[in-house]
């Protein structure tokens, strides 16, 4: 192969693309791979610690997900803690703190109660958590001056809860590939993939400095930037992008863990919570909102190119539009989040949801989190007129994959790049070494 081919091309260097291509150098017999990043270091936007939540997300505390979805994540979930653990060789990738699920009011209380009751086989260390017990667990949620909060409150407690620096395991990843010996594993960085073409043999990928590299095998973890190339070969041509940004605020030390809130189920982002910041010392964050923006990147107003390219002002997206906005609790919750986004009554209207979790919290205490969120590019189907509430995947044995990851992108990345591995190696006749990849993650790959 000359220096330029490759079995297996992977474009994105966040977390999706990084953990394939550690399966691929470390689990598997490929040969040849090589990442391609288009901004000038790995984990550049929504995998880095600045932009997501750092939560693993198990299920327990997540009320829009229903028990089978809980099950599915916790999986994942439990794979990334695995390699965590047993795989990258750093401990300081991941910090336990506790997660709380806080039921404030009567119905929430009772959904809360409810909650346990569906799911608490499946966590052996969830409890039940009255106010008395929140008081001692985080004594800023359940106490104003000393005394019980005014509302009823009710909480389901965690203590095995983990924070991720999914940033870091991006770059220990791409790390521990590099190291492997005999084998070809490349990172190309400030390379943007600017065309895919399916040639006799494969794939052939255009860079924009110039570059053209062919491969066997490609996958596309491009983020938000996945749905427009995968509609550039024609997959996905009924889906159009829906990107979700939103905002964070510091406050300072008030949570020892990570404390959220009761979701509306109709919606597919995890609702405002309050928790400690990995990489922030004595910092409380609370966040994120969720706010639709016309843009692939929040801090690129450029990426609106790429998201003009791949929404479509289509029958299927109004209709899925329409019918999001008839729903007065998603009418509601739109409307307040734009409102978050309006200088001065932004950070008053926040302090309502923030209140909620800690009831002594004041304005003055919470500050503006700059350059701190990433987009969540839930999709649209424009066929069903839906909107998607999870990851999909464009995969159909043909040699390319396409990967969109809204969250819980990071905490799934391994349980999606086993996947991706089994087709892979399918694909090009190639070996997993179920051994090496069992003593990482305790399974096999499927
Ligand atoms: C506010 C927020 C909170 C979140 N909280 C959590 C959480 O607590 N837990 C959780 O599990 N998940 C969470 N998520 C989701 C999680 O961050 C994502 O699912 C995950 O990071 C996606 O990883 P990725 O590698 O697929 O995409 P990205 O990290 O976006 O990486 C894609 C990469 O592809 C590169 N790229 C794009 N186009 C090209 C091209 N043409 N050529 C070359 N490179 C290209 C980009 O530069 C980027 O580096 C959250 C997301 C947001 C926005």
């Amino acid at each position: 192969m000359n220096s330029n081919e490759y079995e297996v091309l992977i474009i994105g260097g966040g977390i999706s693309g990084g953990t394939l291509l550690y399966n691929l150098a470390l689990h598997s017999d490929v040969q040849s791979m090589c990442l391609l990043e288009k901004y000038d270091h790995l984990d550049p936007l929504n995998s880095n610690a600045h932009s997501n939540s750092q939560t693993l997300h198990c299920g327990d505390i997540e009320t829009n997900y229903n028990r089978e979805k809980a099950e599915h994540v916790q999986g994942g979930a439990e794979l990334m803690l695995q390699f965590v653990n047993n795989g990258s060789g750093d401990a300081t990738l991941k910090r336990n703190y506790g997660k709380m699920l806080l039921g404030v009011g009567d119905e929430e209380v009772a959904f809360v109660k409810e909650r346990f009751d569906l799911i608490f086989d499946l966590y052996p260390t969830l409890m039940k958590v009255g106010p008395d017990e929140i008081a001692d667990i985080e004594p800023n949620v359940a106490l104003v001056d000393g005394e019980l909060r005014e509302e009823s409150i009710y909480g389901l407690y965690n203590p095995e809860g983990w924070a991720i620096d999914y940033g870091k395991v991006t770059e220990n990843c791409v790390a521990q590939a590099q190291e492997v010996k005999g084998k070809t594993v490349e990172v190309k960085l400030s390379s943007e993939a600017i065309k895919l073409t399916r040639t006799e043999n494969g794939f052939e990928v255009k860079v924009k400095n110039g570059d053209t590299l062919h491969c066997k095998f490609l996958v596309v973890s491009a983020g938000t930037y996945s749905l427009h190339l995968a509609q550039t070969m024609g997959k996905g041509k009924h889906f159009s992008v829906l990107p979700v940004s939103g905002s964070f605020y510091f406050a300072p030390e008030v949570l020892h863990g990570k404390v959220y809130t009761v979701q509306n189920p109709k919606l597919p982002f995890a609702a405002i919570h309050g928790d400690p910041d990995m990489t922030k010392p004595n910092t409380t964050r609370f966040g994120p909102t969720a706010l639709m923006l016309p843009v692939l990147e929040r801090f690129n107003a450029k990426s609106a190119v790429g998201f003009l390219e791949s929404f479509h002002f289509s029958k299927g997206t109004a209709t899925t539009l329409f019918h999001l906005m008839k729903d007065k609790d998603i009418r509601e919750f739109i409307y307040e989040n734009i409102g978050y986004e309006v200088p001065i009554h932004g950070k008053k209207s926040f302090l309502k949801q923030v209140v909620k979790i800690v009831p002594s919290m004041q304005l003055d205490d919470l500050d503006f989190a700059d350059h701190t969120t990433g987009v969540r590019p839930q999709l649209i189907d424009e066929e069903k007129g839906e909107l998607l509430m999870g990851a999909a995947k464009f995969s159909d044995g043909d040699g390319v994959i396409f990967n969109m990851t809204p969250s819980p992108g990071a905490t799934s990345a391994f349980a999606n790049a086993a996947e991706d591995l089994v087709a892979v190696t399918q694909y090009l006749d190639k070996q997993i070494d179920k051994k090496s990849f069992k003593s990482v993650f305790g399974v096999l790959p499927s």
